[in-house]
């Protein structure tokens, strides 16, 4: 199947036949997707391309066209997001017995970082050596992730989320949001 530029979606991506896994694991409309296409046209690449609902693309697109590329500096834009896993049939933290991760439904994305067409590097994980520009923009994809996704899970969060960003759809009594992604904003405070 080749893939397709869905229209109105902002999104390259193949539709896929229904996935029908053991213990309830599985998506109905499932679709691989492999770029998100920004305003311009430009595509930002998931590596690797990701199975998961027409939903979660297309809430993943417009937090990567409307949050996110907009922050990146004249001259350069955002080209790739690494370390990209969305279905898979498992349970939550890999913990046998435990319920259904949303990863199980194609409802959960997990990534590590974005990077532009120069190169640059907005990794999830922070370090020592990060630039402010770092820094800056990994507030600015906690803050817009937390607004959009239902959970967000990062580093701080616990010890699955050590490396790696997870973002959700899942749904839960009165809407309620999970925020929970430790990217030093109390550092960033201004001291009296
Ligand atoms: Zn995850």
């Amino acid at each position: 199947m080749r893939a397709q530029v869905l229209v109105g979606a902002h999104v390259v991506a193949t539709a896929l036949p229904p996935i029908n896994d053991k213990g309830g694991c599985g998506i109905a409309a499932p679709l691989r997707l492999e770029a998100i296409a920004l305003t311009d046209d430009a595509k930002v690449t998931l590596m690797p391309a990701a199975i998961m609902r027409a939903s979660l693309a297309s809430a993943l697109a417009a937090w990567v066209r409307d949050d996110l590329a907009p922050a990146i500096a004249p001259g350069d834009r955002l080209a790739s997001i690494e370390g990209t896993g969305a279905y898979e049939c498992r349970s939550r933290d890999r913990i046998t017995g435990a319920k259904l991760s949303e990863h199980a439904t194609g409802n959960a994305l997990d990534l590590d970082a974005f990077r532009t067409e120069n190169g640059k590097l907005f990794a999830v994980a922070s370090s020592k050596d990060d630039s402010n520009e770092v820094k800056t923009f990994r507030a600015l994809m906690k803050k817009t992730a937390c607004l959009r996704f239902a959970t967000v899970l990062g580093p701080g969060a616990d010890l699955y989320h050590e490396g790696h960003l997870h973002i959700d759809l899942a749904v839960r009594r009165n809407n309620m949001h999970l925020c929970q992604w430790d990217v030093g904003d109390a550092r960033l405070i201004r001291r009296p």
